[in-house]
């Protein structure tokens, strides 16, 4: 067996079943995508517009999910294929994802990702922001997103406690919006918390999603780490 199927498989066995994972494959060439999908793998992760572009057009029976930053006018190139944007950080991405869905004749998937982290630099909305966008009626006007949950990135750290109490305020605010505004919608179900370093944890805080890298395709190279 290779290398990529044997790492799928050893974390199948530390990952619950009814959590999802998404196999992150930026900066990682298409025949190891083909060996995570070989493996059973459905999900793929990418950061970036251009690299999904390009990974779509050669394996385009992947199911990928936009999890980086996603610019207003780029929208349109991926709205026929994408089976889920995860990073959905502003009310206008938003309203572009819908009227981009509309052109497509389709629903797209989406997270909505709140700020977690303490670092500035990461994106996402404030829960003060998640819940003016609930009370308004822009959920109702969209037709053509379904929002599925939300997701978050935790803080680049080594200390562990703070990425856990990270996950538990998102987890609970997860909880407490579900309660409030999707009682009747259950396709609001997801909560995509937890990389290779952290996993564990976001799975013990509640998380119905991880994207993992590294522990499947190995180390991307430093300067690429962030992304
Ligand atoms: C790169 C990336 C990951 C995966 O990171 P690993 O540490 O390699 O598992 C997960 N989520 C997001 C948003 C990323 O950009």
């Amino acid at each position: 067996m290779n290398q990529i199927a044997q790492n799928i498989n050893e974390l199948r066995l530390h990952i619950p079943s009814h959590v999802k994972i998404i196999a992150v494959s930026k900066t990682k060439t298409v025949p190891k995508i083909r060996e995570a999908m070989n493996a059973g793998q459905l999900f793929f992760g990418e950061s970036k517009v251009q690299e999904l572009l390009e990974k779509n057009e050669q394996i385009p029976d992947a199911q990928w999910h936009l999890i980086g930053h996603l610019q207003t006018n780029k929208v349109k190139y991926i709205a026929p294929f994408v089976q889920m944007i995860q990073s959905v950080d502003s009310l206008r991405v938003l309203k572009e994802i819908d009227r981009q869905a509309v052109r497509c004749n389709r629903i797209i998937n989406c997270l909505l990702q709140i700020h977690i982290a303490r670092e500035e630099a990461k994106f996402g909305f404030s829960e003060r922001e998640i819940i003016d966008i609930l009370e308004s009626d822009v959920l109702s006007i969209s037709k053509n997103v379904r929002i599925c949950g939300l997701m978050g990135i935790a803080t680049f750290t080594d200390d562990m406690e703070a990425v856990r109490r990270e996950f538990r305020g998102l987890a609970s605010f997860f909880q407490r919006i579900r309660n409030e505004y999707f009682r009747n919608d259950p396709s609001f179900c997801e909560l995509s918390m937890g990389m290779s370093d952290d996993y564990r944890i976001a799975i013990e805080e509640g998380a119905t999603m991880v994207r993992i890298g590294s522990l499947i395709f190995g180390e991307r190279y430093l300067l690429t780490i962030k992304n």
